[in-house]
């Protein structure tokens, strides 16, 4: 029941009316019988945003996009991970004073690490925005070898030089052969389910192959790597597990997972279902 002495948590973003991390949070603070509740915010005036999180009492905060870097001046403090990445997406209100984590990378790697080795193999990530800043330098902290290759060559450039990793021309991923590739580019997100960032023949050129898009669960890509027999590791388990980690910064203790996993595609697939019948 939400009294006067409910706890007030949320994500901000733009847009969010789309996103999982309400309803994944609030059944692990039920699960847990917190007094609690978590909202959705969609902010584009952050400095009024974080105002409001000060004045209200706000407790915790999940940051999406756009702004996970644009955040960063107006916290008190960041956790050095979050430091390192230069992006945020968990903000902990400890007694008045905002400090920055990154729980991107763990999940990233907790779900990677379900079904695949990192340390010493090579990676390919396609994208050089917050996503994959996390994650490429959370597989540079297990040890993998990484090569960057985005739309926009220069941003691509910027990310490889902070990673010490390689970088290459967008057209160059047909000739490219390494252990795993992970898409952290929106390409193939719903309504543009159709899209994916590489030819399913040059997908042989892979073992593991990971998307961080969960809308649709089983992206294109995704479905192409399936079928090819490739090891395949969805955007959802990351989220799911950078979710965990936010509870467990906020509450100190351990988040339902399977059940928010099994909530959350319970959700995105009602979604699908839902959005289909509008086409
Ligand atoms: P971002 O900072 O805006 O970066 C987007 C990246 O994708 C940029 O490198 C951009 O290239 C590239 N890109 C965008 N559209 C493209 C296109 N049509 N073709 C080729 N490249 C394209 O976004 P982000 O925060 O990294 O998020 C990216 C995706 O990851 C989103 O779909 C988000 O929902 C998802 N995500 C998932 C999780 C999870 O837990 N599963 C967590 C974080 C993010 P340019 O540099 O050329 O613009």
């Amino acid at each position: 029941m939400i009294d006067a002495k409910t706890w007030v948590y949320g994500i901000i973003g733009h847009p969010v009316s789309h996103s999982l991390s309400p309803i994944i949070q609030n059944l692990a603070f039920c699960y847990h019988k917190i007094n609690a509740v978590y909202l959705a915010f969609d902010v584009t005036d952050l400095a009024s945003a974080l105002a409001g999180i000060r004045g209200l009492g706000i407790k915790g905060i999940s940051v999406t996009i756009p702004h996970k870097m644009a955040i960063i001046p107006f916290l008190d403090k960041l956790d050095e991970l979050a430091e390192n990445v230069s992006a945020v997406n968990t903000v902990v209100n400890k007694d008045g004073l905002l400090i920055g984590y990154n729980t991107d990378c763990l999940g990233a790697m907790l779900a990677l690490k379900e079904k695949a080795d990192i340390s010493r193999k090579d990676y390919v990530i396609l994208g050089a925005g917050g996503a994959a800043r996390a994650i490429g330098f959370a597989l540079k902290k297990e040890g993998a070898n990484i090569t960057i290759i985005n739309r926009t060559y220069e941003k691509g450039e910027v990310l490889a030089n902070a990673l010490g990793a390689k970088c290459l021309h967008w057209n160059k991923i047909k000739e490219v052969a390494t252990y795993g590739l992970i898409n952290t580019t929106p390409i193939g997100m719903w309504p543009k389910v159709e899209e994916t960032p590489i030819s399913k023949q040059y997908l042989r050129n892979f073992k593991v192959v990971m998307d961080v898009v969960y809308h649709p669960l089983e992206t294109r890509l995704l479905h192409e790597a399936e079928e090819l027999g490739l090891i395949t590791v969805d955007g959802l388990s990351m989220l799911i597990y950078q979710g965990v980690a936010q509870f467990k910064l906020w509450t100190g203790k351990d988040a339902p997972k399977e059940e928010m996993f099994r909530l959350a595609k319970q959700t995105l697939e009602s979604t699908l279902n839902r959005n289909k019948t509008l086409i």
